[in-house]
């Protein structure tokens, strides 16, 4: 059996600086030397590393363009993934990754460290170990293996920002992939998108302006799907769907998701075409909507794109 581990980056793989803690080349590959010498690894492994190592939080779609285009590359070849990753953004590229590579047919676990590996009492060792303990008896699919739990990579949500129990994903029944008889990857485009977030006082001709650059756009409504009831907002809206600009809600609530419809307070969502994102994450959704970019060519294709289920990244009815 081999492994291919792809590592971006991340607290797991980095060293303190003047400037604080930075990627650093040959700390991952040292640890996996490391749990090899220890008997605690015996597959191969293919080390990838994907310089410039980074920051997740210097991610963006030409990030997860690379990580996609590695496992396409090797995809026949290997038997599994790991990808080591910086933990702030990684519920993003795993949605990501989850949406560009339809019929992936192998596991790709995603994994990084709260800690950096060379550290004492950090937990860079043991999620590296899991995840490459993980990657030879999962499912196909893109999976996070963190803090000694398996994650859904379409579900995933970053819960803490110092815990080693970091992450957070709920029981979901569909594997973390779109099912296709063969590998296929959509590549990301650079949309011009944004997350917009609900809140009281919030100036509709901000959210306006905002709206009217944008080419799709991410809303974090409230509860189950409600908005403040401006004028401003709803032509707002409605300019955007007629200009093609496709916008996907979603709640602010960590639980439940909205339902469109539910208050009057939210109708002028459901009068403006915007897709219900239902449970959805924002990091999935972000990812989706880029994805729905690059996979369809005008508002109708895009939208349906966003409103289909695909990966077990929201609940949708039976
Ligand atoms: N800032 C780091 C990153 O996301 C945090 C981490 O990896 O835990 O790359």
């Amino acid at each position: 059996m081999s492994i291919c581990l792809i590592h971006t980056g991340g607290t797991i793989g980095m060293a303190r600086t003047s400037r604080g803690f930075a990627p650093k080349a040959g700390i991952v590959e040292d640890a996996v030397a490391k749990l090899r010498a220890n008997g605690e690894q015996r597959e191969e492994v293919e080390i990838l590393r994907l310089d410039p190592l980074i920051d997740s939080a210097n991610a963006g779609f030409t990030d997860w363009n690379r990580i996609a285009a590695a496992i396409e590359e090797r995809h026949e070849r290997v038997e599994a993934f790991v990808i080591t990753h910086g933990t702030d953004t990684m519920s993003y590229t795993a949605a990501a990754l989850c949406f560009a590579l339809e019929g992936l047919n192998k596991p790709v676990i995603l994994t990084g460290a709260m800690s950096p590996i060379g550290q004492q009492g950090s937990d860079g060792l043991r999620n590296l170990s899991d995840a490459l303990d993980s990657s030879l008896v999962s499912g196909p699919g893109v999976w996070v293996q963190f803090g000694g739990k398996k994650l859904h990579g379409a579900r995933l949500r970053k819960s803490h920002s110092s815990a080693f129990d970091a992450f957070e994903s709920p029981i979901e029944p569909r594997a973390p992939l779109i099912r296709a008889p063969w590998l296929t990857r959509t590549a990301y485009g650079a949309p011009e998108i944004a997350a917009l977030s609900m809140a009281p006082g919030v100036s509709p001709k901000v959210i306006a302006s905002v709206l009217e650059q944008c080419e799709g756009v991410v809303l974090r409504a409230y509860g189950s799907g409600t908005v403040p009831e401006s004028k401003t907002l709803r032509r707002a809206l409605i300019e955007a769907r007629d200009r093609g600009v496709p916008v996907i809600a979603v709640s602010q609530c960590a639980e439940g998701g909205i339902a469109l419809g539910t208050y009057a307070a939210g109708a002028m969502l459901v009068d403006a075409d915007v897709v219900d994102g239902r449970d959805m994450t924002v990091e999935a959704a972000y990812a989706k909507l880029a994805h729905a970019m690059s996979y369809g060519q005008d508002f109708a294709s895009r939208r349906a794109r966003l409103a289909q289920p695909l990966c077990g990244e929201a609940t949708f009815p039976a």
